[in-house]
């Protein structure tokens, strides 16, 4: 062939655009041929020596805790860093019950609810010399860094474990009361307030059936988060909120403003609050004071199952990934919060204490359309 045949006949490959996916397919072949790495984690594992790290589900669970530790693992593997499941939160740690976990282990769990590490409460760990053994039994495995998720107390727990062990924390906001201090968003509160949401829908059928009044009581001991949602969702007539002596007189004349106007049925939301069985003492107060009669219906632990929705598997899959690289950086104690839209790093510090406040603007929201 001669050098003009040859020149002309790469001008017409040119044109057709063969030429130009012979290069993609190259570029493809060396890029399926590289290994999976992330650059900015290679340079900082150099800098900062983290071989394995483990990673515990401590306190109330909440759906979605298995995205976050999917995310833990698959980051840390990708990142070449072992990774150790400690069981059943502190009282795991103690008792040394971790395993190494692979790529697979992670498998097929973010549509479950719950915790695949199991969670627990360890009063035990509130004692130094226990946090102290805690550090010790990481040392002896060779693990360099510990993922704390769970709520305040956890973080408690991983504040003074940092600070006596100088083992770096990272802490994961996992709540579905949504009352961790520090970031507006916690794991679980999406799939509670969902499954709230369904439950209140499927009881305003029978009350509307039997023309009745429903106290419905929610979860959230002092935190008024899924309350609030759930009334503006369900549309309630009435929101108690755990920070509030109850007003039965103004209950009632929400109840009555109601049924003046026609309805049928009415739906009271009530924060748990601290006292257990507010919602009796609501349906007895409204009985004899105002002869209101009143159903009550508790929901419980259904809140904390189920399965996670879109909303808390991505943010824990952000949170998880984000969590590793924190770790790989050495910004330590942190802790991953949800702020402004978007899943970042806080000190460990602002997240230590328990969110009671709330937007006035959703009692307005709440008050405003349930006229
Ligand atoms: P959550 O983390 O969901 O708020 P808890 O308050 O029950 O749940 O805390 C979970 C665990 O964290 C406790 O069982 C305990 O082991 C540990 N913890 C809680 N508070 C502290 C604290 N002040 N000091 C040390 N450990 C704590």
């Amino acid at each position: 062939m001669t050098g003009s045949k040859e020149k002309s006949k790469e001008k017409s490959k040119e044109k057709s655009g063969e030429k130009h996916s012979e290069k993609h397919a190259e570029k493809q072949n060396e890029k399926q041929n590289e290994k999976p790495k992330d650059k900015v984690n290679d340079k900082k594992k150099e800098n900062f020596c983290i071989k394995s790290l483990a990673l515990l589900t401590s306190g109330g669970d909440g759906p979605g805790m298995n995205s976050a530790v999917r995310a833990i693992v698959r980051t840390a593997i990708g990142a070449g860093i072992g990774v150790w499941g400690v069981n059943r939160g502190y009282a795991g740690l103690l008792e040394g019950d971790m395993l190494e976990m692979s790529v697979s282990s992670v498998g097929n769990i973010l549509q479950r609810g719950g915790t695949i590490l199991k969670t627990s409460r360890c009063p035990e760990f509130m004692h130094k010399e226990a946090r102290r053994e805690a550090g010790n039994i990481l040392r002896r495995k060779k693990i360099d860094a510990l993922i704390v998720l769970g709520g305040n107390g956890s973080f408690n727990g991983a504040m003074l474990f940092y600070d006596e062990t100088g083992i770096p924390v990272v802490g994961i906001p996992g709540s579905i009361d949504n009352d961790i201090e520090g970031s507006e968003y916690s794991i679980g509160f999406n799939t509670a307030v969902q499954t709230a949401v369904e439950a209140v829908d499927k009881i305003k059928d029978t009350a509307a059936s039997h023309a009745r009044i429903f106290i419905v009581e929610v979860m959230g001991r002092n935190s008024p988060a899924i309350a609030l949602h759930v009334g503006v969702c369900t549309g309630a007539e009435y929101v108690v909120l755990p920070s509030k002596e109850v007003d039965i007189t103004e209950v009632a004349n929400q109840l009555q403003r109601g049924i003046s106007r026609g309805k049928t049925s009415s739906i009271v939301i009530v924060a748990e609050g601290p006292e257990a069985g507010l919602s009796y003492r609501i349906k007895a107060d409204l009985e004899k004071e105002h002869q209101l009669q009143s159903h009550v219906c508790i929901l419980g632990h259904i809140q904390r199952g189920g399965v996670p929705t879109v909303t808390d598997r991505f943010i824990a899959a952000e949170m998880g990934h984000l969590a590793v690289k924190a770790i790989l950086e050495g910004k330590m104690p942190t802790a991953t919060v949800y702020r402004n839209g978007q899943v970042v790093l806080a000190p460990l510090e602002e997240c230590l204490e328990k969110k009671i406040s709330f937007d006035p603007k959703y009692i307005e929201l709440s008050q405003c359309l349930s006229i």
